[in-house]
Protein backbone atom coordinates (compact mmCIF):
# COMPACT_ATOMS: atom_id res chain seq x y z
CA UNK A 1 0.00 0.00 0.00
CA UNK A 2 1.51 3.63 -1.03
CA UNK A 3 2.37 5.66 1.31
CA UNK A 4 -0.70 8.24 1.77
CA UNK A 5 0.26 11.32 -0.04
CA UNK A 6 -1.33 13.83 1.85
CA UNK A 7 0.29 12.92 5.37
CA UNK A 8 -0.37 15.60 6.95
CA UNK A 9 0.72 15.65 10.23
CA UNK A 10 -0.04 19.08 10.95
CA UNK A 11 -4.03 18.66 12.33
CA UNK A 12 -3.10 15.11 13.90
CA UNK A 13 -4.88 14.80 17.76
CA UNK A 14 -2.36 16.48 19.80
CA UNK A 15 0.08 14.20 20.57
CA UNK A 16 0.80 13.40 24.06
CA UNK A 17 4.03 11.41 24.49
CA UNK A 18 3.06 7.87 24.51
CA UNK A 19 6.95 6.30 23.85
CA UNK A 20 7.53 5.34 27.46
CA UNK A 21 9.67 2.73 28.21
CA UNK A 22 9.54 -0.06 31.23
CA UNK A 23 11.55 1.74 33.08
CA UNK A 24 9.89 5.16 33.01
CA UNK A 25 11.48 7.09 30.36
CA UNK A 26 10.06 9.22 27.85
CA UNK A 27 11.47 9.00 24.50
CA UNK A 28 11.19 11.64 22.54
CA UNK A 29 14.62 11.61 20.88
CA UNK A 30 14.66 9.43 17.62
CA UNK A 31 18.10 9.21 15.81
CA UNK A 32 17.67 9.11 12.30
CA UNK A 33 20.27 7.26 9.91
CA UNK A 34 19.12 8.61 5.97
CA UNK A 35 22.27 6.30 4.64
CA UNK A 36 25.34 3.24 5.45
CA UNK A 37 27.10 5.23 2.89
CA UNK A 38 30.55 7.64 3.55
CA UNK A 39 32.87 9.11 1.88
CA UNK A 40 35.63 8.45 5.33
CA UNK A 41 37.08 5.07 6.56
CA UNK A 42 37.28 5.85 9.98
CA UNK A 43 38.92 3.30 11.78
CA UNK A 44 36.94 3.16 14.88
CA UNK A 45 33.86 2.52 12.23
CA UNK A 46 34.79 0.34 9.03
CA UNK A 47 38.13 -1.54 7.54
CA UNK A 48 40.45 0.52 5.31
CA UNK A 49 38.35 -1.13 2.20
CA UNK A 50 35.31 0.02 3.83
CA UNK A 51 32.39 -2.28 4.12
CA UNK A 52 30.04 -3.31 1.66
CA UNK A 53 26.87 -0.69 1.68
CA UNK A 54 23.63 -1.94 1.05
CA UNK A 55 21.92 -1.58 -2.70
CA UNK A 56 20.11 1.57 -2.59
CA UNK A 57 16.39 0.02 -2.85
CA UNK A 58 17.34 -1.57 0.46
CA UNK A 59 17.25 2.09 2.12
CA UNK A 60 14.29 4.12 3.01
CA UNK A 61 13.13 6.73 0.30
CA UNK A 62 12.63 10.05 1.54
CA UNK A 63 9.13 9.49 1.37
CA UNK A 64 9.42 6.76 3.69
CA UNK A 65 11.69 8.52 5.94
CA UNK A 66 8.93 11.73 6.14
CA UNK A 67 5.99 9.37 6.75
CA UNK A 68 7.65 7.41 9.43
CA UNK A 69 9.08 10.27 11.47
CA UNK A 70 5.63 11.84 11.19
CA UNK A 71 4.36 8.50 12.73
CA UNK A 72 7.26 8.73 15.58
CA UNK A 73 6.43 12.46 16.37
CA UNK A 74 2.56 11.64 16.25
CA UNK A 75 3.38 9.44 19.07
CA UNK A 76 5.37 12.12 20.77
CA UNK A 77 8.72 12.53 19.48
CA UNK A 78 9.93 16.00 19.82
CA UNK A 79 13.69 15.98 18.28
CA UNK A 80 15.63 14.11 15.17
CA UNK A 81 19.39 13.54 14.63
CA UNK A 82 20.00 12.77 11.54
CA UNK A 83 23.29 11.00 10.85
CA UNK A 84 24.67 8.20 8.22
CA UNK A 85 27.18 6.90 7.44
CA UNK A 86 27.39 10.25 6.32
CA UNK A 87 24.21 12.40 5.86
CA UNK A 88 25.37 14.99 3.02
CA UNK A 89 26.43 12.25 0.59
CA UNK A 90 22.79 11.27 0.00
CA UNK A 91 21.55 12.98 -3.13
CA UNK A 92 18.11 15.21 -2.10
CA UNK A 93 19.20 15.22 1.60
CA UNK A 94 18.15 19.47 1.73
CA UNK A 95 14.83 18.52 0.01
CA UNK A 96 14.15 15.48 2.63
CA UNK A 97 15.23 17.84 5.57
CA UNK A 98 12.71 20.78 3.89
CA UNK A 99 10.30 17.59 4.47
CA UNK A 100 10.81 17.08 7.50
CA UNK A 101 11.18 20.71 9.00
CA UNK A 102 7.27 21.00 8.18
CA UNK A 103 6.68 18.63 10.43
CA UNK A 104 4.56 20.36 13.27
CA UNK A 105 5.81 18.48 16.63
CA UNK A 106 8.69 18.49 15.99
CA UNK A 107 10.66 20.90 17.86
CA UNK A 108 14.11 20.51 16.92
CA UNK A 109 16.52 18.48 14.26
CA UNK A 110 20.18 17.91 14.56
CA UNK A 111 22.86 16.56 12.08
CA UNK A 112 25.48 14.71 12.57
CA UNK A 113 28.41 15.14 9.70
CA UNK A 114 31.96 14.47 9.01
CA UNK A 115 32.19 18.00 8.05
CA UNK A 116 32.36 18.03 4.25
CA UNK A 117 29.11 19.91 3.82
CA UNK A 118 29.87 23.22 1.66
CA UNK A 119 28.45 26.66 2.43
CA UNK A 120 25.51 26.64 -0.02
CA UNK A 121 24.23 23.77 2.29
CA UNK A 122 25.31 25.47 5.71
CA UNK A 123 22.69 28.69 4.13
CA UNK A 124 19.66 26.38 2.88
CA UNK A 125 20.14 24.95 6.95
CA UNK A 126 19.57 28.37 8.47
CA UNK A 127 17.12 28.92 6.35
CA UNK A 128 15.17 25.57 7.95
CA UNK A 129 16.18 26.58 11.13
CA UNK A 130 19.04 23.68 11.79
CA UNK A 131 21.03 25.52 13.48
CA UNK A 132 22.91 22.64 15.42
CA UNK A 133 25.38 20.64 13.96
CA UNK A 134 27.63 18.03 15.58
CA UNK A 135 30.96 17.62 13.62
CA UNK A 136 33.13 14.27 13.86
CA UNK A 137 36.94 15.02 14.21
CA UNK A 138 39.25 13.02 15.63
CA UNK A 139 42.66 15.55 15.63
CA UNK A 140 43.63 18.62 15.38
CA UNK A 141 47.00 17.38 13.40
CA UNK A 142 46.80 17.16 9.48
CA UNK A 143 48.67 13.93 9.32
CA UNK A 144 46.54 12.33 12.58
CA UNK A 145 43.74 13.09 11.07
CA UNK A 146 44.78 11.11 7.94
CA UNK A 147 45.88 8.07 9.63
CA UNK A 148 42.20 8.20 11.56
CA UNK A 149 40.20 8.72 8.67
CA UNK A 150 42.28 7.30 5.62
CA UNK A 151 41.14 10.94 4.14
CA UNK A 152 43.27 13.90 3.13
CA UNK A 153 40.79 16.40 4.08
CA UNK A 154 41.97 17.64 7.47
CA UNK A 155 41.98 21.48 6.11
CA UNK A 156 38.55 21.22 4.46
CA UNK A 157 36.76 19.77 7.51
CA UNK A 158 38.59 22.58 9.51
CA UNK A 159 37.86 25.55 7.37
CA UNK A 160 34.19 24.08 7.41
CA UNK A 161 33.98 24.17 11.25
CA UNK A 162 35.31 27.39 11.10
CA UNK A 163 32.27 29.11 8.75
CA UNK A 164 29.67 27.06 10.63
CA UNK A 165 30.98 29.47 13.21
CA UNK A 166 31.13 32.71 11.52
CA UNK A 167 27.41 32.07 10.51
CA UNK A 168 26.36 31.22 14.14
CA UNK A 169 25.17 27.11 14.17
CA UNK A 170 26.13 25.77 17.41
CA UNK A 171 28.85 23.46 16.61
CA UNK A 172 29.88 20.24 18.63
CA UNK A 173 32.76 18.60 17.87
CA UNK A 174 33.05 14.78 18.61
CA UNK A 175 36.02 13.33 18.93
CA UNK A 176 36.85 9.67 19.72
CA UNK A 177 39.94 9.24 22.16
CA UNK A 178 42.08 6.09 21.94
CA UNK A 179 45.21 4.95 23.39
CA UNK A 180 48.07 5.34 20.46
CA UNK A 181 45.48 6.95 17.96
CA UNK A 182 44.87 10.92 19.27
CA UNK A 183 45.69 11.50 23.21
CA UNK A 184 47.86 13.99 21.97
CA UNK A 185 45.32 15.97 20.76
CA UNK A 186 43.21 16.24 24.29
CA UNK A 187 45.27 19.62 24.94
CA UNK A 188 45.27 20.85 21.83
CA UNK A 189 41.03 20.86 21.25
CA UNK A 190 40.52 21.91 25.02
CA UNK A 191 43.05 24.96 23.61
CA UNK A 192 40.57 25.30 20.52
CA UNK A 193 37.71 26.83 23.37
CA UNK A 194 40.00 29.56 24.35
CA UNK A 195 39.30 31.14 21.09
CA UNK A 196 36.11 29.63 19.64
CA UNK A 197 32.75 29.15 21.04
CA UNK A 198 31.96 25.47 20.62
CA UNK A 199 32.05 22.07 22.39
CA UNK A 200 34.17 19.63 21.95
CA UNK A 201 33.44 16.34 23.38
CA UNK A 202 35.34 13.77 23.80
CA UNK A 203 34.08 10.08 23.71
CA UNK A 204 35.30 6.99 25.03
CA UNK A 205 36.03 4.03 22.08
CA UNK A 206 32.50 2.27 20.86
CA UNK A 207 33.53 -1.78 19.70
CA UNK A 208 31.15 -0.78 16.39
CA UNK A 209 34.16 -0.72 14.30
CA UNK A 210 33.12 -3.81 11.93
CA UNK A 211 36.18 -5.58 12.89
CA UNK A 212 34.20 -8.34 15.80
CA UNK A 213 36.94 -7.30 17.47
CA UNK A 214 37.51 -4.87 20.66
CA UNK A 215 39.45 -3.86 23.45
CA UNK A 216 37.60 -1.92 26.21
CA UNK A 217 38.91 1.75 26.19
CA UNK A 218 41.81 2.66 28.38
CA UNK A 219 41.06 5.61 27.86
CA UNK A 220 37.52 5.94 30.04
CA UNK A 221 35.72 8.79 30.98
CA UNK A 222 37.54 8.78 34.26
CA UNK A 223 40.54 8.94 32.43
CA UNK A 224 40.24 11.50 30.56
CA UNK A 225 38.77 14.28 33.16
CA UNK A 226 42.14 13.23 35.59
CA UNK A 227 44.15 13.78 32.07
CA UNK A 228 42.96 17.25 32.05
CA UNK A 229 42.32 18.18 35.46
CA UNK A 230 46.20 17.33 35.41
CA UNK A 231 46.91 20.17 32.91
CA UNK A 232 44.19 23.00 34.23
CA UNK A 233 43.36 24.34 37.52
CA UNK A 234 40.73 26.58 36.49
CA UNK A 235 38.15 23.80 35.37
CA UNK A 236 34.40 24.77 35.71
CA UNK A 237 30.84 22.56 36.13
CA UNK A 238 28.93 23.60 33.28
CA UNK A 239 25.12 22.33 33.57
CA UNK A 240 23.82 19.58 31.73
CA UNK A 241 21.18 19.38 29.56
CA UNK A 242 18.11 16.94 30.36
CA UNK A 243 18.96 13.30 28.65
CA UNK A 244 22.38 14.62 27.93
CA UNK A 245 24.98 11.92 27.42
CA UNK A 246 27.94 14.43 27.86
CA UNK A 247 28.98 15.83 31.19
CA UNK A 248 30.20 19.56 30.54
CA UNK A 249 33.25 21.95 31.65
CA UNK A 250 34.52 24.89 30.98
CA UNK A 251 38.05 26.38 31.78
CA UNK A 252 37.38 29.79 33.44
CA UNK A 253 37.55 32.62 30.49
CA UNK A 254 37.35 30.31 27.59
CA UNK A 255 35.23 30.99 25.14
CA UNK A 256 33.82 27.39 24.34
CA UNK A 257 33.45 24.48 26.76
CA UNK A 258 34.54 20.55 26.70
CA UNK A 259 32.90 17.16 27.16
CA UNK A 260 33.06 14.03 28.26
CA UNK A 261 30.58 11.35 26.71
CA UNK A 262 31.13 7.68 28.79
CA UNK A 263 29.89 5.99 25.02
CA UNK A 264 31.26 3.12 26.50
CA UNK A 265 31.12 3.31 30.14
CA UNK A 266 27.52 4.16 29.76
CA UNK A 267 26.92 5.93 32.68
CA UNK A 268 23.85 8.08 31.41
CA UNK A 269 21.28 4.99 30.73
CA UNK A 270 19.29 5.89 33.34
CA UNK A 271 18.05 9.30 31.65
CA UNK A 272 18.00 7.54 28.22
CA UNK A 273 15.04 9.02 26.21
CA UNK A 274 16.96 7.78 22.61
CA UNK A 275 15.04 5.39 20.14
CA UNK A 276 17.07 5.00 16.67
CA UNK A 277 15.62 4.03 13.48
CA UNK A 278 18.40 2.65 10.35
CA UNK A 279 18.74 3.97 6.76
CA UNK A 280 17.23 0.05 6.17
CA UNK A 281 14.43 0.57 8.64
CA UNK A 282 15.53 -1.33 11.64
CA UNK A 283 14.20 0.23 14.97
CA UNK A 284 16.00 -0.14 18.07
CA UNK A 285 16.30 1.13 21.74
CA UNK A 286 19.25 0.82 22.08
CA UNK A 287 22.51 1.58 20.14
CA UNK A 288 24.31 -1.86 22.08
CA UNK A 289 21.12 -3.65 21.61
CA UNK A 290 19.85 -5.76 18.46
CA UNK A 291 17.24 -4.55 15.92
CA UNK A 292 13.59 -5.26 17.25
CA UNK A 293 11.70 -4.44 13.79
CA UNK A 294 12.42 -3.73 10.22
CA UNK A 295 9.80 -0.94 10.07
CA UNK A 296 10.65 -0.58 5.99
CA UNK A 297 9.74 -4.19 5.14
CA UNK A 298 6.55 -3.73 7.52
CA UNK A 299 5.53 -0.77 5.73
CA UNK A 300 6.35 -2.34 2.10
CA UNK A 301 4.41 -4.97 3.31
CA UNK A 302 1.47 -2.48 2.86
CA UNK A 303 1.15 -1.99 7.15
CA UNK A 304 -1.08 1.00 7.70
CA UNK A 305 -0.91 3.88 10.09
CA UNK A 306 -1.91 1.81 13.45
CA UNK A 307 0.10 -0.64 12.69
CA UNK A 308 3.16 0.66 12.82
CA UNK A 309 2.27 2.52 15.95
CA UNK A 310 1.03 -0.69 17.25
CA UNK A 311 4.92 -2.20 16.10
CA UNK A 312 6.57 0.82 17.69
CA UNK A 313 4.92 0.59 20.98
CA UNK A 314 5.99 -3.45 21.06
CA UNK A 315 9.34 -2.17 20.63
CA UNK A 316 9.54 0.40 23.06
CA UNK A 317 7.71 -1.94 26.00
CA UNK A 318 10.91 -4.15 25.23
CA UNK A 319 13.39 -1.29 25.92
CA UNK A 320 16.67 -2.31 27.78
CA UNK A 321 17.52 -1.11 31.25
CA UNK A 322 20.91 -0.20 30.31
CA UNK A 323 23.59 -0.48 27.26
CA UNK A 324 25.16 -3.68 28.86
CA UNK A 325 21.43 -5.49 29.32
CA UNK A 326 20.99 -4.33 25.59
CA UNK A 327 24.56 -5.87 24.27
CA UNK A 328 24.01 -9.27 26.31
CA UNK A 329 21.09 -9.90 24.02
CA UNK A 330 23.24 -9.71 21.22
CA UNK A 331 26.82 -11.05 22.83
CA UNK A 332 27.16 -14.01 20.03
CA UNK A 333 26.95 -11.66 17.02
CA UNK A 334 29.53 -9.91 15.60
CA UNK A 335 28.73 -5.95 16.53
CA UNK A 336 27.34 -4.35 13.07
CA UNK A 337 29.91 -0.89 12.33
CA UNK A 338 28.53 2.63 13.01
CA UNK A 339 28.10 3.28 9.29
CA UNK A 340 25.22 0.87 9.76
CA UNK A 341 23.97 1.31 13.14
CA UNK A 342 23.88 5.90 12.42
CA UNK A 343 25.50 6.31 15.74
S1 LIG B 1 23.67 2.74 25.69
FE1 LIG B 1 21.59 2.26 25.06
S2 LIG B 1 20.33 2.57 26.88
FE2 LIG B 1 22.28 3.56 27.23
S3 LIG B 1 21.93 5.66 26.64
FE3 LIG B 1 22.79 4.60 24.85
S4 LIG B 1 21.01 3.94 23.71
FE4 LIG B 1 20.29 4.47 25.76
Amino acid sequence: MPIPKTTNMNNQASSLPTLIDPYGRTLDYLRLSVTDRCNFRCYYCMPEEGVEFVPRKELLTYEELTYLTGIFCEMGVRKVRITGGEPFVRKGIMEFLGQLSAISQLRKITVTSNGTLGEEKMDELLRLGITNINISLDSLDKDRFFEMTRRDKFEEVFDCIMALLQKGFEVKLNCVLAEEKNIQDILPFVELTKSYPLSVRFLEEMPFNGKGTFEPPKWNHNAIYAYIAEHYDRIEKLLDEKNSTSTNYMIKGYKGSFGIIPSYSRTFCGTCNRIRLSATGEMRTCLYGPPRANLRDILRAGADKQELKETIHNVVSQKEKDGFQAEKLQASKPKSSMTFLGG
